[in-house]
């Protein structure tokens, strides 16, 4: 028997509601938090559903702002603060996916309002103290311990609507927090076996979800390995899949779920052929070596499969392998800019990766 390898375990802070109904008790959760006059945020496209839990709120509700957009502009995040300290507000209520949240977050770091967040999406980031804003074009990420959630409310209702396509490149979205954290240089034990149950709980409820939208069952399973994954992903350090993503979504501006979707079976598969020991909770939910099995996995779920359906173009794989290799970072299998390269070029084309 080997000695356990050393590790640091930040325990989980955040509080989670996870209930099917659970929305409701959103005021009760206010109340807990010691603050009465919260800011609701929302999209455009979910402002109706904001309003009606502003509307169940009551006197808890300051007001609405249902400007929240993608990658966070501080532009938006100005507006949605001039609003909040207007209304007087203490705290905000996030309802939505990790555009709104991130709204949240950029208000919470700003103010120390305390967060509750109700995540419609399975995308994660109400786990985490990160935060991504675009200013001028540019996106830059901070950590802090003000942008966490306070609280994190999972009612698989609101889930429900999500259309079948999200659902799965969400789901995906979510499942690479999971398999990056397997073999995160960071990892502890018991994020282990958080990325090892949220691997099952995906890979149990996605197919499920894309076949049944509202099969309950299914999407409170995703949910939860939704929720599981978000915790990897504040928990440990992303490697190799991360950063391509990071790379693609910022500097070609490609959809953020759709490219985690196509990518994970060529960056996973990649780490695999050095770390196949540390991807097994991946092996054993799907059946074969992991970039193959969660090729076909994404495939399966009609989740796109190629860069070139989702707007890269072949000229841009060399620009991005440059940016790509201009930060260094852990990974479980160094590589070269060859590699990132031919990583790309299979993601472009869809191939099946080797491992
Ligand atoms: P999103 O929040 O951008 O949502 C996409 C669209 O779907 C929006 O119009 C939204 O209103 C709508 N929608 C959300 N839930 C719905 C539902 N249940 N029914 C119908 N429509 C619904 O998408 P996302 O993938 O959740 O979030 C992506 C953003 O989150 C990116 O900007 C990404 O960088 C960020 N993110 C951050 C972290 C982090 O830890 N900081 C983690 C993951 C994602």
């Amino acid at each position: 028997m080997s000695a356990m390898a050393p590790f640091v375990f930040g325990g989980l802070r955040s509080r989670v509601v996870f209930a099917r109904g659970a929305i409701e008790r959103t005021g009760e959760e206010i109340d807990r938090l010691g603050r009465s006059r919260a800011l609701v945020l929302s999209t455009p496209a979910q402002a109706d559903d904001a309003e009606a839990l502003a509307g169940r709120l009551g006197e808890r509700a300051a007001g609405v702002f249902t400007g929240a957009t993608m990658h966070t502009p501080v532009e938006v995040t100005e507006a949605a603060l001039a609003v909040f300290n207007d209304l007087g507000a203490d705290c905000v209520v996030s309802f939505g996916g990790g555009s709104t949240i991130g709204l949240g977050k950029a208000i919470a770091v700003r103010t120390g309002a305390d967060q509750i967040a109700i995540p419609t999406t399975y995308a994660g980031s109400e786990m985490t103290d990160i935060l991504g804003e675009t200013q001028g074009g540019e996106k830059t990420t901070r950590r802090d311990p003000a942008i966490l959630p306070e609280t994190v409310i999972y009612d698989v209702d609101l889930t429900l609507g999500l259309p079948v396509g999200m659902s799965a490149t969400s789901g995906l979205n979510a499942l690479a927090h999971a398999a990056e954290a397997l073999y995160a240089v960071d990892r502890n034990p018991i994020i282990t076996l958080m990325a090892g149950e949220a691997v099952r709980a995906l890979t149990a409820g996605l197919p499920g979800v894309v076949a049944a939208p509202l099969d309950r069952a299914a999407r409170s399973k995703a949910q939860y390995g939704a929720w599981l994954c978000g915790a990897c992903l504040g928990s440990s350090s992303m490697a190799l899949h991360h950063k391509l993503c990071h790379v693609l979504g910022g500097s070609f501006n490609l959809a953020h779920a759709e490219t985690h979707s196509v990518m994970l079976p060529h960056t996973v598969g990649f780490n695999a052929f050095a770390a196949p020991e540390l991807l097994a909770p991946i092996e054993e939910a799907l059946g074969a070596s992991a970039g193959i099995a969660l090729h076909r996995f994404a495939a399966g779920l009609g989740a796109p499969t190629r860069l070139s359906d989702i707007g890269l173009r072949r000229g841009d794989i060399a620009t991005a392998a440059d940016i790509a290799m201009r930060n260094p970072y852990a990974n479980p299998r160094p590589f070269s800019r060859d590699d990132i390269v031919h990583i790309l070029e299979n993601a472009y084309a869809g191939t099946t990766p080797p491992y």
